[in-house]
């Protein structure tokens, strides 16, 4: 390819696509590289769409995008070893006309969110992978270089759209790599069984959908936290702790698996299914302390390269979305107003996401990343199993007289963290929170 685009895109995920299809829709000359064999085909998630987001992208998507399920429930569950307390909202009013959250299948997804973009007029190659970034003499990102050969490819301004690793931006010195206590390591596996099974076993309607987020002892004690989200006719599940943790404990993310697998409570939902796939990906989970530099010469990143994912919320697609409309927003300003990629220029893009939800929400929770880390021993393995106990110890009718049990439970806490820890746990957790 000899000739110059006005953008370059990295990557054909939920971030690149969303700032390649706005771009070519305000008219610009789009490349767009891939490195898989299609869009999606490297791409894990659990996955919930925020449909919102997606909206404001393609706002009838609901006619021809490859979605499962509706969510219409919500679970939380607190696990020890043999049992979970739950926090379930199930509402009717998600059985609406435009359904807020639905479960998708990524590879499928991808592809579909892809062929719109190839739709709007971007030039789509997969099976590219860019090896580096090219830059003048001052710096300024011109361009890229690909396994293709061929010599640069370049463009006014380049979107690093390449996903959590984003070994681009860190080779070409723009930022750091993510550090192992800013990243987990998710496994996620594809359980297949017929329809009418995941619907009895969920308590599922029609296209009905249900999400179960866990915490607890499943993590051993790591930052973490487990998922099961009802497909049509399979059950994602996975499993995802820091890296730093892994590292610390010797524990493996395949065990950890395992362990949640054969867990009671998910045992009997995925019984005698048929196990397709199984995929292993990194989570930015750094939270707002760990954003890098959002632009420079030349350039802008968006997405998980940018570090942008809210773990407390368990979303990360709609902030890539909304970070790469946001960014194609800002060039498409700059440029017609007819200035250069600049920096300067360049930092409308920061501003527009600081006004956003995304910088809002990761603000609000900067603390909770370190919270978490540092505290994980008390909150996912100590209190889930206090709670638990607790939990029993007030269903169980055993002639017990209450008081006496209420002194046990009050006791079994106050002996575990003190007076003392748990005044400063529910103070450090209300203020991380807030
Ligand atoms: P990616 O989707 O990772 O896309 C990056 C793309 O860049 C890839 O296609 C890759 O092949 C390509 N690429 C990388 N390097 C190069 C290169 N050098 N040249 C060319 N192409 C390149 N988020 C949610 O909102 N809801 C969920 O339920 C959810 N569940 C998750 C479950 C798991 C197990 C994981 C791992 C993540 C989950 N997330 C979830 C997070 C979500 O998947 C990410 O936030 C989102 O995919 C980020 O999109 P992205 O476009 O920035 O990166």
């Amino acid at each position: 390819i000899e000739e110059r685009f006005d953008a370059i895109v990295i990557g054909a995920g939920m971030a690149g696509n969303a700032a390649a299809l706005t771009m070519a829709k305000r008219g610009m000359k789009v490349l767009q590289l891939e490195r898989g064999e299609y869009s999606g085909s490297k791409n894990v998630q659990g996955a919930i769409l925020y449909a919102d987001m997606l909206e404001k992208l393609i706002p009838d998507f609901r006619e021809d995008a490859p979605l499962e399920r509706h969510l219409v429930e919500q679970r939380f569950w607190m696990m020890d070893d043999r049992s979970h307390v739950g926090l379930h909202y199930c509402s009717d009013e998600f059985n609406e006309q435009r359904p807020n959250r639905y479960t998708i299948i990524r590879a499928q997804f991808d592809k579909w969110f892809s062929s719109k973009v190839r739709e709007a007029g971007a030039t789509v190659l997969c099976e590219t992978t860019v090896t580096e970034l090219a830059q003048d003499a001052k710096g300024k990102v011109v361009g890229v270089r690909t396994d293709r050969g061929g010599g640069e490819i370049h463009a006014d301004v380049v979107v690093l759209a390449e996903g959590v690793n984003g070994l681009l931006g860190t080779r070409a010195g723009l930022r750091e790599r993510p550090k192992p206590d800013k990243v987990a390591l998710a496994v996620k596996e594809m359980h297949f069984l017929q329809r009418e099974t995941i619907e009895e076993r969920f308590n599922l309607e029609g296209d009905e959908g249900v999400v179960i987020e866990a915490a607890g002892t499943i993590s051993r004690g790591m930052t973490g936290m487990g998922f099961i989200y009802a497909n049509k006719e399979c059950i994602s599940l996975g499993i995802g702790c820091l890296v730093a943790d892994f590292q610390r404990t010797g524990e493996t993310p395949y065990g950890l698996l395992d362990r949640f697998k054969r867990h009671p409570s998910v045992a009997r939902l995925i019984k005698g299914s048929e196990v397709k796939e199984y995929s292993a990906h990194l989570i930015p989970e750094g939270g707002y302390k760990a954003i890098p530099q959002l632009y420079g010469e030349g350039w802008v990143v968006v997405g998980d390269a940018a570090q942008l994912n809210n773990a407390i919320h368990r979303e990360g697609s709609n902030l890539a979305m909304t970070s790469g409309r946001i960014a194609a927003e800002a060039i498409s300003q700059v440029r017609s107003r007819r200035a250069p990629m600049s920096a300067e220029n360049l930092a409308l893009y920061k501003k527009m996401l600081d006004d956003s939800f995304v910088i809002k929400d990761l603000k609000k929770y900067k603390d909770m990343p370190k919270l978490m880390h540092t505290n994980s021993q008390n909150f996912f393995l100590t209190y889930p199993q206090l709670v638990s106990r607790a939990m029993q110890n007030f269903v169980r009718v055993d002639g017990t007289p209450k008081t006496e049990k209420e002194k046990v439970t009050l006791k079994s806490f106050v002996n575990a963290r003190s007076w003392i820890g748990l005044f400063g746990d529910a103070f450090r957790l209300a203020r991380a929170w807030r």
